[in-house]
């Protein structure tokens, strides 16, 4: 049985995030999310609210867990008995970063396996920063987020009554 982790800040959880733990839950028998906290980033969304979002958007894969993680990856894996880290690539912009996280997690544990799936052509320009910026707009989403992250963002900008 190979159980796999797939981490990220999911700040929010994009159609493209989406995506990958779809493919991941395929691929392997049981995936963990984890939700990340990034002390060098202040979060649009709290970490519970995060971890609501994933669990809304991934209650229809039986396979797939949701749950909160600080500290170092592999530690985190190690503890969830995961021996695979699953990464999304998008073209280019994620190359550098990745590859170099991937050697340094492969350094602290030799043991874990990072594994990066394409990023779909149609979710390739998708992040969560540009998500955030069109929410902040007041744009819809729509099509870029899973529904229920959608009506969570329009909450989050929504302009007070007068
Ligand atoms: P972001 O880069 O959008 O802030 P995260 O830090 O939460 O996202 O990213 C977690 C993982 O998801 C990373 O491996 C990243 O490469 C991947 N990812 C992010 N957006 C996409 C996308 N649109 N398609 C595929 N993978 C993605």
């Amino acid at each position: 049985m190979t159980k796999a982790v797939c981490p990220g800040s999911f700040d929010p959880v994009t159609m493209g995030h989406l995506d990958i733990i779809e493919r991941a839950a395929r691929t392997f028998d049981e995936v963990v999310v984890a939700v990340m906290t990034n002390p060098r980033k202040a979060p649009l969304f709290t970490v519970e609210e995060r971890v609501e979002m994933l669990r809304e958007a991934t209650q229809h894969i039986p396979n797939v867990t949701v749950t909160a993680a600080d500290g170092l990856l592999v530690d985190f894996a190690r503890k969830h008995g995961c021996k695979v880290i699953v990464k999304g690539l998008r073209p280019i912009q994620d190359f550098e970063y990745e590859w170099q996280m991937g050697a340094v997690n492969k350094q602290l544990d030799d043991e874990i396996e990072t594994c990066f799936l394409m990023s779909r052509i149609e979710y390739a320009h998708l992040s969560s920063s540009i998500v955030r910026e069109l929410a902040f707009f007041g744009c819809p989403t729509t099509g870029m987020v899973p529904p229920s992250t959608a009506q969570r963002l329009r909450e989050k900008f929504a302009k007070p009554q007068a």
